[in-house]
């Protein structure tokens, strides 16, 4: 037996480990010191009602003989798709029943869909980046091209003809940037990719912070996108299911590569290798789209877009460039005085005890930015406010 040995590739991350090893010596050193943390990236306010009452009440429904649910439809059930569908015209976007597939989660898939490609394809991944797209294609074998996310191009890079690339990976709102694209550039963007026979890998985990009717919330927005596009969607950060697991990817039938299609392929896969996500989670993903369960998570979006908000202010205050924040729970900072992410990181923790994320950890454009989250709670994002604002003075 001979193991794959692209594993040998992957680079080890150090990032969170790092970031965990720092913070602990700190406390250790100085236990009477709070430490407020702004790097988290997962949510801290538990289910909403709508979404407990109803994972109990099919609890309930499992427990008994005539409502039991054994095995379900690999891609999901009809009542979550049919919800998600609804969602979908909301924004205009028309999709058929078949071209929804309910998964555990957006980064299963992102992982899985890689099943469908050949090794040989050229794949194109921003920098910097969330790091599942690079290493699940260097599990597979495969060589990856960064284009460069910058400050002179807003974190959006954009398509030019020099781009020789078959896999296009694109995440808006971005993370760990926070930048958002807009209907023109994402135009261009499924047209590159129309026109070069490439597909986009769209990541829209973070649609929902959105909020401006104006952003393009789903790439199939986008007319043309149907014959160039997969979506993942996510009820992680929408809803608060990190630790629940539910989400959606968007294979259209349209989608046609060397006489196979894209949908049957995936379905095929599915029915294959994924027995479906639990009867019970998929129960508490529909309630998010009840009238209360739609009320309740707005409240929860409202509640991290207000400490966004807030970091963001005394950022601008103290004419600190930054992105995001707005359609995003991520903000993106310039580290003052030209310095170092890391060196950044040290100052802010010996200082003012506040730990945020190094954007040298998502790639090499990430140096000399920083990454903090809105994700905290509130009273603990206020006092950090109030210190980033005597400190920055
Ligand atoms: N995509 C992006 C850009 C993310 O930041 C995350 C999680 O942080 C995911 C996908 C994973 O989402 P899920 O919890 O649905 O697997």
């Amino acid at each position: 037996m001979k193991a794959n040995q692209n594993y040998k590739n992957i680079a080890q991350s150090y990032l969170f480990s790092t970031i965990a090893k720092k913070v602990n010596e700190f406390s250790q050193k100085n236990p009477d010191k709070k430490i407020i943390k702004l790097g988290i990236g997962d949510v801290t306010l538990p289910l909403c009602r709508a979404v407990v009452d109803a994972l109990k009440s099919a609890s309930d429904e499992m427990g008994v003989k005539e409502t039991f649910h054994g095995y379900g439809p690999e891609q999901g059930y009809n009542f979550l798709k049919e919800e998600i569908q609804k969602y979908y015209q909301d924004n205009k976007v028309n999709l058929d029943i078949d071209e929804i597939f309910i998964s555990d989660g957006a980064k299963s898939d992102i992982g899985n869909i890689l099943d469908l490609f050949d090794k040989d394809n050229k794949v194109l991944v921003p920098d910097p980046v969330y790091p599942v797209y690079v290493d699940t294609n260097t599990m597979a074998g495969r060589e990856i091209e960064f284009i460069d996310a910058n400050a002179q191009n807003n974190f959006l890079p954009m398509p030019d003809n020099n781009i020789k690339a078959d896999i296009i990976y694109l995440c808006s709102p971005n993370n760990p940037t926070g930048a958002v694209y807009n209907k023109e550039q994402l135009k261009q963007w499924v047209d590159f990719a129309n026109k070069n026979n490439a597909i986009i890998l769209f990541d829209a985990a973070y649609e929902c912070f959105i909020t401006d009717s104006n952003l393009p919330r789903s790439i199939f927005e986008i007319e043309g996108a149907k014959t160039c596009a997969i979506e993942f969607c996510s009820f992680s950060k929408m809803a608060g299911f990190t630790g629940t697991r539910c989400g959606w990817t968007v294979v259209p039938k349209t989608l046609e590569f060397d006489d196979m299609n894209l949908n049957k392929m995936w379905l095929r896969r599915q029915t294959t290798k994924f027995n479906g996500v639990p009867y019970i989670v998929q129960k508490g993903a529909q309630a998010v789209f009840s009238e209360e369960g739609k009320k309740q998570i707005k409240e929860n979006l409202n509640y991290y877009k207000e400490n966004a908000k807030m970091i963001s202010e005394v950022l601008t205050k103290h004419n600190i460039w930054h992105i995001g924040g707005k359609h995003s729970p991520y903000i993106w900072l310039k580290c003052p005085n030209d310095m170092n992410s890391w060196d950044f990181f040290d100052y802010l923790l010996e200082n003012i005890q506040i730990v945020g994320t190094p954007g040298a950890g998502f790639g090499k454009n990430g140096e000399k930015y920083f990454r903090l989250t809105s994700f905290g709670s509130k009273e603990n994002t206020k006092e950090a406010v109030e210190r980033l604002d005597k400190f920055l003075n």
